[in-house]
């Protein structure tokens, strides 16, 4: 038993850092926002506007799995996690079914409090959040010009991977500022970091 989750754990890891897999998760998190908006059939009248909780509810899923699942050391995704803070610019990501298995989940916990139909919307709404930060953590990393657009998020980020105990916010800085974590150029804790720089 110990050792066939030692060798899932380390089937996982190798699958996290093929670049295939990087594409299928982006793709995959794009398609289960679709499928979880037309799993009930077409949405009528505003109902649609479900999307709209769940997406916003990304940025709080976000900053948890980030702050206590990625950055917890019994976690079997720290040791990946911590690749990516030490060489940001390869592709790396959970396998491409972890969002779908996730989705499943929690509609199977959450439908015992929300009816299906507009849940399988907010959940449309959580995954159109996933595939949102997929986009703009890549994006942030690999291209000049959404580090630009985006400079409140690149520094945010930015920070993180030299800070690794603030700024778990991605998409959003917002809880980081609620929460305590935040971290910017004038209160990061080691000034002598960016003079070495
Ligand atoms: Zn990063
Ligand atoms: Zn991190």
């Amino acid at each position: 038993m110990g050792s066939k989750s030692a060798y899932l754990v380390a089937l996982m890891e190798r699958m996290a850092g093929q670049a295939w897999n990087f594409y299928l998760n982006l793709v995959a998190s794009f398609f289960l926002a679709l499928i979880f908006f037309i799993l009930q059939g077409f949405p009528e009248s505003l109902e649609w506007l479900w999307v709209v909780p769940g997406f916003l509810a990304w940025g709080p899923f976000e900053y948890a799995t980030h702050r206590w699942f990625f950055h917890s050391p019994r976690s079997p995704s720290h040791k990946g996690h911590g690749l990516h803070h030490r060489r940001p610019l390869d592709l790396l990501a959970v396998p491409f079914f972890f969002s779908s298995v996730v989705g499943v989940v929690l509609y199977q916990l959450l439908v015992l409090l929300i009816p299906g139909r507009p849940l399988s919307l907010f959940l449309s709404g959580m995954a159109l959040g996933y595939f949102y930060y997929g986009l703009i953590h890549h994006t942030l990393h690999h291209s000049t010009l959404v580090q630009r657009l985006f400079s409140h998020l690149y520094n945010h980020h930015e920070l993180h991977h030299r800070f690794p105990r603030f700024n778990f916010g991605v998409s959003t800085t917002y809880l980081d500022r609620f929460l305590g974590t935040q971290v910017t150029e004038e209160t990061r804790p080691d000034l002598s970091v960016s003079v070495k720089r």
